[in-house]
């Protein structure tokens, strides 16, 4: 199988796991991580009817939003200070935002740019240090400051599971989508109206994502690999 056919596999896959877990088969988007593969490889997906891609780092994300712009272009990385112009110049949805001085940074730069930025903030739900992203516990704070940024939008959460277990990857998910509508609570009608996204699952652990309540499930190695054998 190439990359198209794999897109269309895990693309019908996540419809079905939807379906059986009795949400609609749109209920997750899948975001196509083509961090891992160049131009020509994410066009094959994109032939395919991939219209939402995840890249980690400001330069791919730039290049690739550039020769594929009428797609959804989603930062998942590491964001670091310098490089938010590049990120914001192009990006859908940010969903790795977890520091306020970023959320600042990203304010004035989509100020001037004259957009308003969609961001999920990412949470360190598992707590391991590998990981990056606020305690549950500072998610809050985060949230208020944004609340005072009028081109920063939070439309909800991001979280990163450890691997090798499904049961554990499942109640790290649980957490999130508790701690979501827990923040919910603080916010006013129409910011609670946007904040309900929940980004979490990846290759290995994106059904037990939606069965948690994922809205985006993002996806690498299941499709940009021809190695990788599935959970
Ligand atoms: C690479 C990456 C993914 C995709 O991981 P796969 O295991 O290849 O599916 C998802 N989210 C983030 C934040 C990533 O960096």
């Amino acid at each position: 199988m190439g990359i198209a056919e794999r897109y269309l596999q895990v693309r019908d896959e996540v419809a079905a796991c939807c379906a059986s877990c009795g949400r609609d088969p749109q209920a997750a988007r899948l975001v196509a991580v083509s961090k891992t593969v160049d131009v020509p490889g994410a066009r094959e997906a994109y032939a395919a009817g991939c219209r939402d891609f995840g890249e980690n780092r400001p330069e791919q994300l730039a290049q690739k939003a550039a020769a594929l712009p009428d797609a959804r272009w989603h930062f998942i990385g590491n964001i670091q200070s310098r490089q938010i112009r590049h990120i914001v110049g192009s990006a859908h949805l940010i969903h790795s935002l977890f520091q306020i001085r970023h959320a600042e940074k990203i304010d004035r730069v989509a100020a001037e740019l004259g957009k308003v930025q969609d961001v999920l903030l990412e949470v360190n739900v598992s707590g391991e240090a590998s990981k990056s992203g606020c305690a549950p516990d500072e998610a809050a704070a985060l949230l208020e400051a944004c609340a005072s940024l009028p081109h920063v939008r939070p439309c909800g959460l991001m979280t990163m599971a450890p691997q090798g277990d499904a049961r554990i990857a499942a109640a790290c998910f649980a957490r999130l989508r508790e701690l979501a509508d827990d923040l919910r609570g603080q916010l006013d009608d129409e910011a609670a109206d946007a904040f309900r996204e929940l980004s979490m699952g990846m290759s290995e652990d994106w059904r037990q994502a939606i069965g948690e309540g994922a809205t985006f499930v993002r996806v690498g190695r299941a499709i940009f690999s021809d190695v990788f054998n599935g959970a």
